[in-house]
């Protein structure tokens, strides 16, 4: 893999006088030139609403802005464009999953199930719709070291499951969930599968179809594009059933003074002006990801990961959470370091140039569920190096040493 630091401006700097070593891509990414640059150009040249137009502008915005939904559409493999809908992100796409399918079709009674490791984008949605509607919202556990527990699932899952809901890939453990096997479960009870992408999109080749999942939703600021920007995708003959959410201009086909018609899916769920820079931004991420190939990406981060793990598994006193097999996770580390609360080891690794996150990660329950506060956590990229890995390395042990020998 050659060295794509040289893409990102951003990379280029000193933070604190040391070299920036960017490792908290789990929260955001950071864009290539190409990305900015698609921006740029799309505002400097193309700007003008989508669709209603009919001047040269419009026209240009508008094959760029439908163009990209063809593309995610391949990014993905789904089988049509149409069943692409542009979002804000992961946490809107889940949400508009239980406003929209959850609100008409759950009874009183039917059954929720989810894990314990999951976001709250894709726990608090269906907490709300379970009270909403008398539903009652179940929990898959996990193995001890962070994988799901498939017996569980076995178990959770039954005839009256009406909603499945799984994060691909954790934001805490890195733990990579297998969703194709609990869709099968969920498929035979007559359930539908809802998969969260955010952790796994970025990081690897998304075949919908594959899976065998209804409903995939992710966010492209985590794979290189801007923030503000997502996507949801669900099975045409799902959405087709689906009730619109918000109403108004873009999304109605005739409106007459007492009812409306509205388009088909996706657009009906595109209620006004879109995010048009964001999409044409997401656009040029997908070209740029697969100019490297996903599969170059996800095994180029399992060779990282691999190199990485085994060393901070060395350091005393600390404690990795999540699976420790590359094949079985992504390039996100969370850790605690004995004696040392999370944030201040943030801090301290803030000094020596290098970012990474700590608290709850929008987890509480899978907090609680380990018996810890926070942890801090490293999340490593395509564009992050072997030495970067070493980078984190030696400010962990920097960090131990400045605590333990009692300056602070
Ligand atoms: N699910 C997971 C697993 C995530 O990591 C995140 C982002 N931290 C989200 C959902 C929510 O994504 P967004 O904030 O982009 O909507």
């Amino acid at each position: 893999m050659n060295n794509l630091s040289e893409d990102f401006p951003i990379l280029q700097q000193k933070v604190n006088d040391e070299q920036l070593v960017y490792l908290d891509n789990a929260a955001t990414t950071q864009k290539p030139r190409a990305v900015v640059e698609a921006i740029t150009n799309y505002y400097y040249h193309d700007n003008a609403n989508v669709h209603r137009g009919v001047h040269t502008l419009a026209e240009r915005a508008t094959a760029q802005f439908e163009a990209v939904r063809k593309k995610v559409a391949h990014f993905i493999n789904a089988s049509s464009e149409e069943e692409i809908i542009y979002t804000k992100g992961t946490t809107e796409g889940l949400n508009w999953i239980a406003a929209s399918y959850g609100e008409t079709f759950l009874k009183p009674g039917d059954e929720i199930v989810i894990s314990y490791m999951e976001h709250h984008s894709n726990l608090v949605p269906w907490q709300n719709l379970a009270k909403k509607k008398g539903a009652v919202l179940k929990y898959i556990d996990l193995l001890p070291d962070g994988q799901l527990d498939m017996d569980s699932a076995y178990k959770q899952i039954t005839d009256k499951t009406v909603i499945v809901s799984l994060a691909h890939a954790s934001n805490v453990l890195g733990a990579v969930n297998p969703i194709a096997e609990v869709t099968k479960i969920a498929h035979l009870h007559g359930a539908i599968m809802v998969v969260d992408g955010a952790q796994s999109t970025p990081h690897m080749k998304i075949d919908v179809q594959a899976l065998g999942i209804d409903f995939f939703a992710f966010s492209g600021h985590k794979l290189m594009a801007p923030t503000g920007i997502g996507i949801l995708w669900g099975k045409s003959e799902l959405l087709d059933k689906m009730p619109p959410l918000e109403f108004g201009g873009e999304m109605i086909d005739w409106v007459q003074l007492q009812k409306t018609t509205y388009k088909k899916a996706p657009w009906k769920f595109e209620g006004g002006t879109q995010n048009i820079a964001g999409v044409i931004g997401l656009g040029a991420a997908i070209d740029y990801l697969e100019s490297i190939g996903m599969e170059n990406i996800a095994s180029y981060e399992k060779t990282l990961i691999a190199n990485v793990l085994p060393e901070m598994l060395n350091i005393q006193g600390i404690e990795i959470y999540g699976p420790l097999d590359p094949e079985k996770r992504t390039g996100i580390i969370s850790f605690n370091l004995k004696g040392l609360h999370p944030h201040d080891v943030a801090t301290a690794l803030d000094m020596e140039g290098v970012a990474i996150r700590a608290g709850h990660h929008c987890a509480q329950p899978l907090m609680e569920y380990l018996n810890v506060a926070a942890t801090a956590r490293a999340s490593f990229y395509v564009y992050n190096t072997v030495a970067d890995g070493k980078k984190l390395i030696e400010a962990i042990k920097a960090t131990k040493e400045f605590f333990n020998n009692g300056i602070v």
